[in-house]
C-alpha cells in the first residue's frame, strides 16, 4: 500500500508574513495526520522562513525548481545543496509552467532530476499533455516521452526518491479538472511505463500524484482511483483550510 502524498505548490504567490501564516495554518491543521506525507513548496525566497515554522512537524518543505550544478557562475540559480541547507526534502521539477513558460526541455529537466537525487533530495517530476495534444489523441505519447527522458539514467534505488505528478496542462489553474476516469487512465499508463523501465516492484512503489484544479470537492473522487496516490495542489494550497481539507479527504479516499 502506497502512502498518500499531497504537496502544495504555492508558485509565485505570498509575501513573507502571509507565507509564514499559511505554513502555520497547514502545520496546525495536519498535526494529527499520520496517514499521508504532506509537503508545502513556497517561493524560494521564503523557504527559510517557512522552514522555521514547519521544523519538527509532519509538514515537509519542498522547492519549486533548482539548477543542475553545485555552485558557480549561474546568476539567479539555486543548487540542490542550497535547498537542502535550508531544510528542503523535495524539489518539484518539470512543472508545466517551467516547460511551457520558461522553455525547459526534457534534457534540462533530466539533468536536474539526477542532480537533485544525487544531492540527497527527493524529486516530484511533473508530466502532462496540452489540450491540443489530448484532443489529437497524443496524451500517452507525450507523457511517455516526458517520463522516459525525465527519468533517463536513474536506478531502481534512485526511484525510491521520485514521485511523478501527472498534471494535464489544460487542467492547471483552469478550474477544469481531469475526470477521475481520465486521471486513472493516465496514472495507470504511467505506472506501466515505470514498470517497463524499472521493473514491477518499482512501479508498485512509485507514488503518482494528480495535479490540475484539485479542490476539497473533487479530491475524494480523484484519489479513490487505485493509481492516484495523492495530489499536487496549486490554487487550493494557498488557503490553509482548503489544503488541510484536501489532505484529510484524500486520506479518507484511501482508507
Ligand atoms: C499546479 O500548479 O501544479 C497545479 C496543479 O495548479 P492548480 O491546482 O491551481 O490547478
Amino acid at each position: 500500500m502506497r502512502k498518500p502524498f499531497i504537496a502544495g505548490n504555492w508558485k509565485m504567490n505570498m509575501d513573507r508574513s502571509s507565507a509564514v501564516e499559511l505554513a502555520a495554518g497547514v502545520k496546525a491543521g495536519v498535526s494529527d495526520v499520520l496517514g499521508a506525507d504532506v509537503a508545502i513548496c513556497p517561493p524560494s525566497v521564503y523557504l527559510s522562513s517557512v522552514a522555521e515554522v514547519v521544523a519538527g512537524s509532519n509538514v515537509a518543505l519542498g522547492a519549486q525548481n533548482c539548477y543542475h550544478e553545485d555552485k558557480g557562475a549561474f546568476t539567479g540559480e539555486i543548487s540542490p545543496g542550497m535547498l537542502k541547507d535550508v531544510g528542503c526534502t523535495y524539489v518539484i521539477l518539470g512543472h508545466s509552467e517551467r516547460r511551457h513558460v520558461m522553455g525547459e526541455t526534457d534534457e534540462l529537466i533530466s539533468k536536474k532530476v539526477r542532480k537533485v537525487l544525487g544531492g540527497g533530495l527527493e524529486v516530484i517530476l511533473c508530466v502532462g499533455e496540452l489540450l491540443e495534444q489530448r484532443e489529437a489523441g497524443e496524451t500517452e505519447a507525450v507523457v511517455r516521452v516526458q517520463v522516459e527522458r525525465g527519468l533517463i539514467g536513474l536506478s531502481e534505488e534512485d526511484m525510491r526518491n521520485v514521485a511523478i505528478a501527472y498534471e494535464p496542462v489544460w487542467a492547471i489553474g483552469t478550474g477544469v479538472n481531469a475526470t477521475p476516469a481520465q486521471a486513472q487512465e493516465a496514472h495507470s499508463y504511467i505506472r506501466g511505463l515505470i514498470g517497463s523501465m524499472f521493473g514491477e516492484a518499482t512501479a508498485e512503489a512509485v507514488r503518482i500524484q494528480y495535479g490540475g484544479s484539485v479542490k476539497p470537492s473533487n479530491v475524494k473522487d480523484l484519489m479513490s482511483n487505485p493509481d492516484v496516490d495523492g495530489g499536487l495542489i496549486g490554487g487550493a494550497s494557498l488557503e490553509a483550510g482548503s489544503f488541510v481539507e484536501i489532505v484529510k479527504s484524500g486520506i479518507s479516499a484511501k482508507s
